[in-house]
Parts: structure tokens; sequence; C-alpha cells
């Protein structure tokens, strides 16, 4: 197996997972450490490669993790009530069909998994958790679905 960057032989295999310039139709490309370091779907601070999502656009799952713990319940509690509050009552049930087995799932509340979703795509499109919320209560946009 050859690095798909710089093409040296592989000593350490990283599998990131984005697609494949290499191999057409492959989700994962190969690399080595170097290439991982310096490629920004790697995390260098937890140095693991980030998740991936089907439009190529990447994020740290322990980042993502921090953050919602670091920022906390109330944080998710607040974000949900203005959601109670702005979202049209079919965008609301939309967000419960898609979130409660997901919470169910994690044993955790509606609330932590739906911030985590708000926190993901922050991090995947590098934009600040407060204006993907503003564009939800705002914009009814529920980009975080997708
Ligand atoms: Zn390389
Ligand atoms: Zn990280």
């Amino acid at each position: 197996m050859h690095c798909e960057y710089c093409g040296r032989n592989l000593e350490t295999i990283v599998i990131l997972n984005i697609p494949s310039k290499k191999y057409i139709g492959s989700y994962n490309t190969f690399a080595c450490i170097d290439c991982s370091k310096n490629n920004d779907a790697y995390c260098l601070r937890h140095e693991i490669p980030h998740l991936g999502f089907i439009d190529g656009t990447t994020a740290c799952r322990l980042c993502i993790e921090e953050k919602v713990e670091c920022l906390g319940e109330k944080v998710a509690n607040n974000y949900f009530c203005e959601l109670l509050k702005y979202l049209p009552n079919n965008q609301l049930k939309e967000l419960h069909e898609r979130f409660e087995p997901v919470s169910k799932s994690l044993n955790e509340s509606i609330e932590k998994s739906i911030f985590r979703s708000i926190i993901t795509y922050a991090m995947r499109f590098k934009k600040s958790h407060e204006e993907v919320m503003e564009n939800m209560i705002e914009h009814w946009e529920l980009a975080i679905l997708s």
C-alpha cells in the first residue's frame, strides 16, 4: 500500500474518511502519517482521522464531543427551547422524528442529540454554532438534517 498523496510506501496507514482522488468511488483515502497531518480530514489535537460525511465534509468526533460537553446541558436546553418557540410544527415534527431514535440509542436527551448535530454541522462547514442556530430559527433552515 502506498500513500495516495506522496506515494511513499506506508509504514503506518491512516485511513482518511474522504473520497479517494485515486480510486474513484472509494470513500476512503489511504495516507501516510505525515500527509495526514497536513490534511483537513485529520485532527492534529486528537491524532485521529475525522468522521467523513457523504458530501465530503469532515469533523473530529472527539472535538465534537468536547464542545458538546464544554457548552453543556444548559446551552443544549436553551437551543431546544428556541427551536420549539420559532420553528413551525412540521419542522419540529421532522426534527423529532430524526432525533428521537438517536437520543434513545445513545441514552441521552433529545436536546443533547440535536445540539450535537448543530455542533457537528458547524464544524463540517467551519461556521460557528451560533450561526447555524440562527439560520435554523430565522430562516427555518434545517440543514443539520442533511
Ligand atoms: Zn504521504
Ligand atoms: Zn479532535
